[in-house]
């Protein structure tokens, strides 16, 4: 049997944004994955405009708002209202678009409809047992099969904070948001009672879609346990009902829920992960679709090089992917981000929505920077620095975990 350079675990956001990537080095390489590559990714991806327009790939997004806004319930601003202004473009991923794009790029990259079931390895090459029987041999096998991957090693956690989320796609009987506006986070709390007031916060995630559509998400940044999808979808519709707004028609439910802060995978290990497998998503945000497209072209083309060694067994490999992939630089900023999410995650409602108008009380460039995880980490520490010292004291004392 055939040994290939590498073989590709999952063909999602990760898996594509990797290949495409890997395609460009003259490499012999294929992919599984339980789904066809070509099928919808069902996800909703949002990023910030920005993100996309320094790569070049601003064409990619279906739609993009400037009027971009948040609530934190505090008091009116210089418009007459209390919105917190974020001046700054976000824009929503055109799936179809983005993904057909990743495939071009991916020339002679085969996928197989295959799920693995077991990873061995050899002396040079590691093999990917399929669950209907296929074996397949590769130097090295690359994991970017989501979140729950098997396969990827990283220290035990029983209490990973999950981010949970309901959201509709339809139309309603008065716009549940303004007219061409984007709702990052409303976190009004007007239509909880008292008992929900003392839970786990969530807030309203919302987009202006044209056509008289909508897009409304009731989101839970993080907590552990996870917020059900129940209780989620009823406090959505307590929040719209508290706004006299009547759902008409649904297109589409998203239900959303993935580990925000599962732990960074040990480096020395004889598979290397990339995306959720590989511990990617920004612990502050959830967002993670930046990242993966800023980070594919090093690992590829470091990859690349460690290839053109003959000897080199796939725990060499992978570990030395691992490391490009995770270099003390970002794995330092990747605690930081942990350390605050395990703070805000014991915060009451009325605490998280004085920290987040605290928070984008900082400069554009250093809000967007943090949430995009693109500030080096001297600038970072400053940024947490300057918020802290900037915050009320309740949020100074909570950030110190001291109630
Ligand atoms: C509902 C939702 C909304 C999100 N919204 C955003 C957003 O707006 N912006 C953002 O940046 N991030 C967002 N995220 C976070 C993150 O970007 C996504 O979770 C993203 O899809 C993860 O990409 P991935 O390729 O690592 O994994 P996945 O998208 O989960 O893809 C995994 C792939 O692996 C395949 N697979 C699984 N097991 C095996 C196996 N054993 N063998 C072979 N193949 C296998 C699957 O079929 C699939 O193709 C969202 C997540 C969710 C769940």
């Amino acid at each position: 049997m055939k040994i290939l350079d590498i073989l590709i675990l999952g063909s999602g956001p990760a898996a594509l944004c990797l290949a495409s990537e890997l395609a460009k080095q003259n490499l012999n390489i294929m992919g599984i994955s339980t789904k066809s590559p070509k099928d919808k990714w069902e996800n909703t991806y949002g990023i910030w405009a920005s993100e996309l327009e320094e790569l070049g790939l601003e064409s990619l997004l279906s739609h993009r708002w400037s009027n971009t806004v948040s609530f934190f319930g505090n008091g009116i601003n210089e418009k007459g209202n209390n919105s917190t202004e974020h001046r700054y473009d976000y824009g929503l991923i055109n799936q179809e678009a983005f993904q057909n794009e990743l495939l071009k790029k991916c020339k002679g990259i085969e996928w197989l409809n295959e799920t693995a079931k077991q990873i061995t390895e050899d002396k040079n090459f590691s093999e990917v047992i399929c669950f209907s029987g296929l074996k397949l041999k590769a130097r090295l096998v690359i994991d970017a099969s989501g979140h729950k991957s098997n396969f990827i090693k990283r220290p035990a956690r029983d209490d990973v904070a999950q981010q949970a989320a309901y959201g509709i796609v339809g139309k309603f009987s008065s716009p549940p948001v303004n007219k061409d506006q984007f709702v990052l986070m409303d976190f009004r709390p007007d239509h909880l009672n008292k008992e929900e007031k003392l839970s786990s916060p969530s807030f309203l995630y919302a987009m202006d879609l044209g056509n008289d559509t909508f897009f409304v998400e009731e989101t839970s940044l993080a907590s552990y346990p996870a917020l059900s999808q129940d209780r989620l979808k009823k406090r959505l519709f307590s929040r719209l009902e508290n706004k006299g707004i009547q759902i008409k028609e649904i297109y589409h439910e998203e239900n959303c829920l993935f580990p925000m802060n599962l732990p960074l995978p040990f480096k020395k290990q004889f598979v290397l992960g990339f995306g959720g497998a590989a511990s990617m998503v920004h612990p502050a945000s959830g967002y993670m679709i930046g990242s993966l497209l800023r980070r594919a072209p090093l690992l590829a083309e470091k990859l690349a090089i460690y290839l053109k060694e003959p000897d080199q067994s796939s725990i060499e490999l992978a570990s030395k992917g691992w490391e490009v992939l995770w270099p003390n630089e970002l794995t330092q900023r990747h605690k930081l981000y942990q350390y605050g999410l395990q703070r805000l995650m014991r915060f009451d409602e009325s605490k998280l929505r004085s920290f987040f108008s605290s928070f984008f009380k900082l400069s554009t460039k250093e809000w967007v920077g943090f949430l995009t995880n693109t500030l080096p980490l001297p600038k970072l520490i400053y940024v947490m620095s300057k918020m802290f010292i900037n915050s009320p004291l309740k949020i100074k004392l909570g950030m110190l975990n001291i109630n």
